[in-house]
């Protein structure tokens, strides 16, 4: 499996002298896709080691890592379980849907009692309701996460100045620092609104699987739209045009701030001239079927 890199041929990057590289992460598998297969990649290996027959996971309704789990678990021989934030809704959601289909089993949960996803306590229970499965954390993000996606910026065999991610629990962005050691320039962009908490997780995250600390990265918080899941007019309209202009498909939670917050930066000079850019494409487009149904969107 490749992530091949993909350069952009764009006059506004000519005109600023900036070159800006995709590194597909999308393309390294159709249904476990971009970061979420970098960090399940390790968790399966665990599993397996450990015996494990199940793999228990967390995730709202149309959850990148719970469509990815569901595949992972099918293609690699586990049963999978869906803890599923909030109610159930009939018909299923293309990303729920995606998931049975692909075997997984799908337990809903109170918002209130998915806030207790990382306690001890909760988590025992589960285990015990479960027949003792493999627990991975909502998102993905553990130590073997941080440990699968320090492998994103392995392959990259040419020179460059920055790596830009988007994050949302920061695990991904975690492991790029943690694999580029100190050289670089890394800048995480948070899809959530009030991402500075990432500033703090995502050091944990570091350092806990490599023992160090590093100052090479940043977060840039100003391109959340609002929130998590929310849809501006002007992100679609501006992820319709780039998938016209360089035909590669964006989504609207992740990647497409990303992308938008770097046409955005880069004329107004945040970049120095002769700057190389590399943009990791995480993936998660399974989420615009979603899209799709509930908005009528075309993307
Ligand atoms: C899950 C996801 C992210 C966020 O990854 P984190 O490791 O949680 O920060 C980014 N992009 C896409 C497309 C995702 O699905």
């Amino acid at each position: 499996m490749e992530a091949p890199l993909q350069k952009l041929h764009d006059p506004l990057l000519e005109e600023h002298d900036i070159t800006l590289w995709i590194k597909r992460e999308d393309l390294l598998h159709p249904h476990i896709s971009g970061n979420k297969w970098r960090k399940l990649k390790y968790n399966l290996q665990a599993a397996r080691e450990q015996k494990k027959e199940t793999l228990l996971t967390f995730g709202g309704a149309y959850s990148n890592h719970i469509a990815a789990t569901a595949a992972a678990g099918k293609e690699y021989g586990f049963k999978t379980i869906g803890i599923i934030r909030g109610e159930e809704h009939l018909p299923l959601n293309p990303t729920l849907s995606f998931a049975t289909s692909c075997g997984m089993e799908l337990h809903y949960i109170s918002r209130e009692k998915y806030k207790l996803k990382h306690e001890e306590a909760f988590l025992k229970e589960l285990a015990a309701q479960f027949n003792n499965p493999y627990i991975i954390p909502e998102g993905g993000t553990n130590n073997l996460a941080v440990k699968g996606c320090a492998e994103i910026v392995q392959d990259i065999n040419m020179n460059y100045d920055y790596v830009c991610c988007a994050s949302g629990t920061g695990g991904t962005v975690a492991g790029i620092i943690a694999g580029l050691a100190g050289e670089k320039q890394i800048i995480g962009f948070p899809a959530l609104k009030g991402g500075e908490f990432l500033q703090q997780e995502i050091e944990e995250l570091v350092q806990h699987y490599s023992g160090q600390k590093y100052n090479n990265w940043q977060l840039i918080t100003d391109y959340h739209f609002g929130g998590y899941a929310r849809i501006k007019p002007e992100l679609l309209e501006f992820i319709k045009a780039f998938q016209e202009q360089h035909n590669i498909p964006l989504e609207p939670i992740y990647t497409g701030k990303m992308i938008y917050g770097l046409y955005d930066l880069i004329p107004k000079g945040y970049f120095k001239k002769g700057t190389t850019i590399v943009a990791v494409h995480t993936g998660g487009l399974q989420g615009n079927a979603g899209f799709k149904e509930r908005l009528g969107l075309q993307l």
